[in-house]
């Protein structure tokens, strides 16, 4: 009892400590002098570091290496929010997440909604025009999407930072440059497939499919770690063995249990897609993990 007691009193002491440390540098700096920006998680962090450039010391909230939906904030989060002069949110199935730290946040906190614009589908690949719980809020999948996520972000940080408005429009001009490259490398490297269906953990994909005229098949629906029913996993089999899938897509930060089951069970090996969600390898980022993707999409969808 009394050693529980004792590490509390150590817990709030460093609590206290960083709050001090926020109060010393104010609420729109940190010790580098420069502004400090919290990014929901990784597909919005790489966004919002690529434009903010070495005007901003910006960070993930969820940690990169973990897998983000259902994520709740811990203690040191919200110390980190309170600290942060803008928030870039994604908005839709994150929002309820992103509200509870908007909760500690200073009130002047700039929130930057990165989805802003975007058409939106849902599950089944249908538009949608409300948000409504049942959209798919993997937007950034698409670079199509990417480019007006870029385009909010720079209008994000010139609002927040005039000054530098002319730095923030050439970085936003070269990294949705990289995007139309991105794009074309997927239009190219898709065209003419053998297969236009592809079965994958989580459905992540739906805007990716749609932009690009495929079809992805998901084990677990909208969310990663929801286990399928033993009716579903063996529909999912039956699909694999008549659609003659012989590759099942599992993810980085997701359990591949259900995906090896039913790559035993259809006789399909696996390979990874990733739902650039998180990333546990520090060197990667959005467009070396989107041109993996693709590598992987051309050999499950046998493209010339
Ligand atoms: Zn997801």
């Amino acid at each position: 009892m009394e050693r529980k007691a004792a590490g509390l009193g150590a817990l709030a002491a460093v609590l206290a400590a960083f709050i001090v440390a926020g109060c010393i540098t104010g609420p729109f700096g940190n010790q580098s002098g420069k502004t400090t920006i919290a990014a929901t998680f990784y597909p919005l962090y790489d966004i919002t570091e690529a434009l903010a450039g070495d005007t901003a010391d910006v960070f993930s909230i969820i940690p990169q290496g973990v897998e983000p939906h259902d994520y709740e904030p811990s203690s040191g989060d919200f110390v980190k929010i309170s600290n942060a002069s803008a928030f870039a949110t994604m908005g839709l199935g994150f929002a309820q997440v992103e509200q509870k730290l908007l909760a500690s946040a200073n009130r002047e906190i700039k929130v930057i909604e990165a989805s802003k614009g975007v058409p939106l589908i849902d599950e089944a690949g249908n538009d949608v025009a409300t948000s409504t719980q049942a959209i798919d809020p993997h937007i950034w999948l698409s670079p199509k999407n990417m480019e007006k996520m870029a385009l909010n972000m720079r209008n994000g940080l010139v609002s927040l930072d005039q000054n530098n408005e002319d730095y923030y429009n050439s970085n936003a001009q070269s990294y949705i440059s990289k995007l139309e490259m991105l794009d074309a490398n997927y239009r190219s490297g898709l065209a003419g497939c053998n297969k236009d269906v592809i079965l994958v953990n989580h459905q992540a994909f739906g805007y990716l499919a749609k932009e690009y005229g495929f079809r992805a098949i998901s084990i677990s629906g909208l969310e990663p770690d929801v286990e399928p029913s033993p009716g579903k996993i063996a529909e999912l089999i039956g699909i694999a063995r008549e659609n003659n899938i012989r590759y099942i897509l599992f993810e980085e930060l997701a359990d591949p249990k259900v995906a090896n089951i039913i790559a035993r069970e259809a006789g399909a090996a696996t390979l990874e897609l990733n739902p650039v969600e998180g990333t546990r390898v520090p060197s990667e980022n959005y467009f070396t993990l989107m041109e993996k993707n693709l590598a992987t999409l051309r050999i499950a969808m046998e493209c010339g």
